[in-house]
């Protein structure tokens, strides 16, 4: 432990983020650096209790404690190593990951939680800045192929896997660029691409190949079949992409769009597309859905110069403090002040909307919903109407599944994600054809870009497992969604 009493003598201090009006005339991401200083002293709070209840917090099982004692201790490029040493990206989950990590910290018992995601940030970053992240080339050669089908953190994250333990790995993205959520979801200000892009120049250094603008069974030649007689083993990480939809009157109206088509082209525009077609400049905006994609739809509304925005969500709002039904360790459903919220907007909770005003052109001009009560058992009665003005309508109720209509032969559960079995395996190899993995989204349903990552280094290793059965096993640190919840760390 490097500060004996850090947790005691030093407050928890959270990275700056640049003043609303100066970041909203622009898409760079909200935070200001912090001083090594200040990095140093907010790492010397883990007070390095004993039993790190944050490694099992952490889907990845990050070393936690090991970085923070070196982070305060000013060495950074140890840091780095024990950071990848289970983290293909910390770049990614420094910015993005809500850091169940940070839920079941032992100072958080008492006190706020170690700044455990900024302190992943400032390690990576630092890393970058010293040149320390290069290229790393598989020490033999396998002989064998893999197909990876989706460029998401899944799929990178299994791809630089299975490529550094000496496989020759293609992947296969239906978009014009690789990164999956983490280029067409996630805006700018929240990560630039350029992190990502960094991140892939390694991966192509290392020798990982990409084709884009492939989608795999539904143009072309390239079919799940045509890959499995071409590769040694397939992997699906094609995400959870279904969007939820409401059936209610006037949603085919003008104005009313999903969220991701929203998302999507504001992100090209953001880096130098084409003008998107869904621009939310002068409109009064209405977002359906008070989860992380409708704060995505808000900050970006603003960003495009909206006239109004409101956030509707159908759930009651969550409490600001851990309620006695989650206790220390488990993650709380808290309420939360993103970025994007601290920008403007109103939110408003326990609605759900029936129907869509539309006009005699057929576009949207206000929401109608009804205002819901909840007992403490979850049930619902109606105890008004509420009408909302609104131009433009993002609906971001969540994701229902992967996309797998044009994979025809592999099998789902119940939730409409890809079954597969205690070794990630969802078809198995036949006499001519190689077998088919599956992970991240695709198989847990829409979460987190952790969970991906930790399921693309599990996927890695059951492949690796097949393909090279005589050699050591990959890291894998977690098991199928259906066989357990809880990471199991190795
Ligand atoms: C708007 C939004 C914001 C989010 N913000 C956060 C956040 O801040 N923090 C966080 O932790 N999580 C966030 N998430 C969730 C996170 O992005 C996902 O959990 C994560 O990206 C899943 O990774 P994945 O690799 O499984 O799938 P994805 O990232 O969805 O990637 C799947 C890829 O497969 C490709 N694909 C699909 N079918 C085919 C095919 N037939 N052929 C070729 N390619 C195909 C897709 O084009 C896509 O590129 C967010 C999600 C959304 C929608
Ligand atoms: S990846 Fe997320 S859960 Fe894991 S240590 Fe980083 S912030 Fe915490």
């Amino acid at each position: 432990m490097g500060k004996p009493d850090g947790f005691l003598t030093t407050s928890r201090h959270n990275a700056t983020r640049r003043p609303v009006a100066v970041r909203l005339r622009d898409w760079k991401e909200v935070y200001e650096p912090q001083s090594d200083e200040e990095v140093r002293e907010q790492a010397g709070r883990c007070m390095d209790c004993g039993i790190p209840f944050c490694h099992q917090g952490c889907p990845l099982g990050n070393l936690i404690p090991e970085w923070n004692d070196l982070v305060y201790r000013g060495r950074f490029a140890s840091a780095i190593e024990r950071l990848h040493a289970t983290n293909n990206f910390p770049e990614f989950t420094g910015r993005l990951c809500p850091a169940p990590c940070e839920s079941a910290c032992v100072v958080a018992i008492a006190d706020e939680p170690v700044a455990i995601e900024r302190t992943e940030y400032e390690i990576a970053e630092h890393a970058w800045s010293m040149n320390l992240i290069r290229p790393v080339q598989p020490v033999h050669a396998s002989g064998k192929s893999v197909a990876i089908v989706g460029s998401g953190p899944a799929g990178l994250a299994a791809a630089q896997q299975l490529r550094r333990a000496g496989h020759e790995v293609t992947v296969f993205e239906r978009n014009e660029a690789v990164g999956g959520l983490l280029r067409f979801g996630i805006p700018e200000f929240k990560m630039e691409k350029s992190v990502l892009e960094r991140r892939v120049s390694q991966l192509v250094a290392e020798g990982v190949r990409f084709e884009t603008g492939v989608n795999v069974g539904n143009q072309g030649e390239v079919t799940l079949e045509s890959l499995r007689q071409e590769f040694d083993a397939v992997v699906l990480a094609v995400g959870s992409t279904r969007p939820r939809d409401l059936d209610v009157p006037g949603r085919n109206a003008h104005g009313v769009h999903f969220a991701m088509d929203y998302l999507t082209p504001a992100n090209r525009e953001a880096v130098g597309g084409a003008p998107t077609q869904i621009s939310a400049a002068g409109k009064r905006v209405a977002i359906l859905g008070g989860g992380d994609t409708g704060a995505d739809c808000l900050g970006t509304a603003h960003r495009q110069g909206a006239a109004s925005v409101v956030q509707l969500e159908l759930l009651p709002q969550p409490p600001a403090t851990r309620p006695a039904s989650a206790p220390w360790p488990t993650m709380p459903l808290l309420y939360k002040v993103t970025s994007a919220h601290e920008e403007g907007g109103e939110r408003r909770y326990a609605l759900r909307t029936r129907e869509f005003r539309v006009d005699e052109d057929g576009r949207v001009v206000a929401l109608i919903a009804d205002q819901l009560d909840y007992t403490e058992h979850g049930e619902t009665t109606v105890t008004g109407d509420v009408v909302i003005e609104a131009d433009l309508v993002l609906i971001a109720a969540g994701f229902v599944g992967p996309e797998v209509t044009s994979l025809t032969t592999v099998p789902t559960t119940s939730r409409a994600t890809i079954a597969v079995d205690a070794g990630w395996n969802c078809l198995p190899a036949s006499d001519v054809l190689a077998p088919v993995f599956a992970a991240g989204d695709a198989v847990r349903g829409q979460s987190l870009i952790v969970w991906a990552i930790a399921e693309g280094r599990s996927v890695a290793s059951a492949v690796h497992a097949y393909l090279s059965p005589d050699s050591v096993r990959l890291p894998h640190p977690v098991e199928p969604y259906s066989s357990s919840w809880l990471p199991q760390i190795r």
